[in-house]
């Protein structure tokens, strides 16, 4: 048995902006049910409403002081049970950090809100007794572990064995803050161990710290392990990750089932199967009505499930969404939301075709699966995707993916091939208009012929990317980590 503990800014259903949430959720859930010691931590955010939970005190961690320079910082440790699981999760209190109406905030003290978190799971740990056999960090907002560790922890022979893995869900946010805030993470006399460029220019970066003292790093797709190590795609870290290539591991994530099963999930009208698909077509009646939209089953409807940020490579949809709305009897639900630009481009479009598309501004969950299950394409035409969640979604709902091939999505979508009969979904190699343009009409055209779209919704119907797959891949390697 490991002893793990995986320290989260995010995990559902507490606390989720993005994929991180469920990550976290579905990998701990995992590895807790095959019979490892898992301990997760999450701050206590402001946004998680303590009426609904059964919090119980950690008794010996009540008050527990974090000594920064010149000041300290308390905190106490809840624990309660994870809803529809039969494990049970710590919460990091601080109040003073994570007492906001927000999981992330742009208050200036963002350094230290996570800086805190990264300190309080070691000192958990130490008052816990319990010596991890990884510590398994997320994204820059506690890729400070495996620094601290080598400072101000070094000298505690709990974590003499200890391995840290990172992994980067999105190398694009990566945590930067001017180099004055060292003194106050209580880093001022371990400056040997920043980055000196960055110092010297005026900056230290998280996740670049998180990189360097990691024990292995991983991501969430072996092409995304590929792409971040280039130029183009490496977000100004590609010759440190490089360096690492040897500790470099790229792991698809796994989707929760439990949560995302067309045969189980409670959120849609009706159930249905790889082999029963008449609750597909019930689901998208019910689906084009909540819309306001008017259609028969053979209208081909599409659907998009996202952030609206640059990432998502919405730009190159403006022609070809407004051609095929134009041109042609579809119709198009979008539920999402974020950056002004795109917000408008979709407020835009319903204006103008207001009988065959709705924009659903906002983030709605019972909607998303409503959208899984009642579309028949999804889109992603993200620019980059680290590994992306809903085309592997879409694939379980036998709604067809059509992406863009980049990240987790060229690892996760395999391109329909009619004569063959094989393949999951339409793929399309250069992000522009007309890469999109030409899936999304390939993608028209055999819908228009029924057998062949039928093999193609079973074929993705059959993939199979839940934890207990991909799961094994991060015991493996957390096993090889640690020689058990
Ligand atoms: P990212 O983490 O980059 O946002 P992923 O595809 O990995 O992208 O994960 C997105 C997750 O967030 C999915 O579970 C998706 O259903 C959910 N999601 C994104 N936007 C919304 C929204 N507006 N409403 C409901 N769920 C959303």
């Amino acid at each position: 048995m490991l002893r793990l503990c995986l320290a989260s800014s995010e995990f559902t259903p507490f606390a989720k902006t993005g994929g991180l949430a469920d990550v976290a959720a579905g990998l701990s859930r995992y590895l807790a049910d095959i019979g490892q010691d898992v301990r997760v931590f999450l701050p206590l955010y402001g946004t998680i409403d303590r009426r609904d939970l059964a919090l119980t005190p950690v008794e010996f961690l009540q008050n527990a002081v974090i000594p920064f320079e010149g000041r300290a910082e308390q905190f106490s440790v809840l624990t309660t049970p994870i809803p529809d699981s039969p494990h049970s999760i710590y919460f990091v209190d601080c109040p003073q950090r994570f007492g906001r109406n927000a999981i992330y905030a742009s208050d200036g003290d963002e350094h230290l809100r996570f800086g805190t978190f990264c300190r309080a799971v070691i000192q958990s740990c130490q008052h816990m007794g319990w010596a991890p056999d990884i510590i398994h960090c997320h994204d820059w907002h506690t890729a400070l572990i495996p620094l601290y560790l080598r400072s101000l922890y070094e000298w505690d022979n709990l974590f003499s064995e200890t391995r840290t893995v990172l992994t980067i869900h999105n190398l694009a946010y990566q945590g930067l803050f001017p180099a004055d805030v060292v003194t106050e993470l209580g880093l001022d006399a371990y400056r040997r161990l920043l980055w000196q460029d960055d110092l010297e220019q005026g900056r230290i970066n998280f996740l670049k710290m998180g990189i360097v003292y990691a024990d292995a790093v991983t991501t969430v797709s072996r092409t995304y392990a590929d792409e971040i190590r280039t130029e183009g795609s490496g977000c100004g870290l590609h010759e440190l990750l490089q360096s690492r290539s040897d500790h470099l591991f790229g792991i698809v994530n796994g989707v929760d089932y439990g949560q995302w099963d067309p045969a189980t999930d409670p959120l849609i009208e009706a159930n249905y199967t790889r082999e029963d698909l008449a609750g597909k077509k019930k689901c998208k009646t019910a689906l084009l009505r909540e819309m306001g939209l008017r259609a028969g089953p053979d209208v081909p409807t599409l659907g998009m499930v996202t952030r609206l940020t640059a990432q998502k490579g919405i730009e190159i949809l403006y022609e070809p969404l407004s051609e095929m709305l134009g041109a042609l009897d579809v119709r198009l639900i979008v539920l999402g939301s974020g950056e002004e630009r795109y917000e408008s481009f979709f407020t835009r479009l319903e204006s103008a075709f207001r009988a065959k598309m709705c924009f659903y501004r906002g983030f709605q969950n019972r909607l998303a699966h409503m959208i899984e299950a009642g579309c028949d394409m999804f889109l992603m035409p993200s620019r980059f995707e680290p590994c992306g969640l809903n085309q592997m979604y879409s694939l379980k709902y036998g709604t067809v993916p059509i992406v863009h091939r980049t990240g987790g999505l060229a690892d996760t979508v395999e391109p329909w091939d009619a004569e063959t009969g094989r393949g999951t979904g339409f793929v399309f190699e250069h992000h522009t208009p007309d890469g999109a343009r030409w899936a999304i009409g390939e993608a028209l055209r055999t819908f228009g012929e029924p057998t062949a779209w039928r093999q193609l919704i079973r074929n993705g119907m059959a993939m199979d990317y839940s934890w207990s797959r991909q799961g094994r891949a991060y015991l493996s390697l957390f096993a090889r980590l640690c020689d058990k």
